[in-house]
């Protein structure tokens, strides 16, 4: 299942950046994956995880305020 492979954040759907933010290593953002939104994890383009799901980044403001303060897009 791809849920269960792992995968870097900047190539991961569930990635959510500001809306001018580039897709690079150092770049943060918050993670949308719904069994992690309650935790508002900021993670950069080299992070990753086993809930992984390859796709594009969502873009909202606040995605990458300290906490975040965007909602998730998708
Ligand atoms: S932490 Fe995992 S689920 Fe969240 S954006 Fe990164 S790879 Fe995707």
């Amino acid at each position: 299942m791809s849920e269960k492979q792992w995968g870097l954040c900047k190539n991961c759907k569930w990635w959510q950046i500001e809306p001018g933010a580039a897709i690079e290593d150092d770049t943060t953002g918050l993670c949308i994956d719904e069994d992690l939104q309650p935790y508002k994890l900021l993670v950069s383009g080299a992070s990753g995880c086993n809930r992984f799901s390859a796709g594009t980044p969502a873009r909202a403001e606040g995605s990458a305020s300290k906490p975040p303060t965007a909602k998730a897009v998708r």
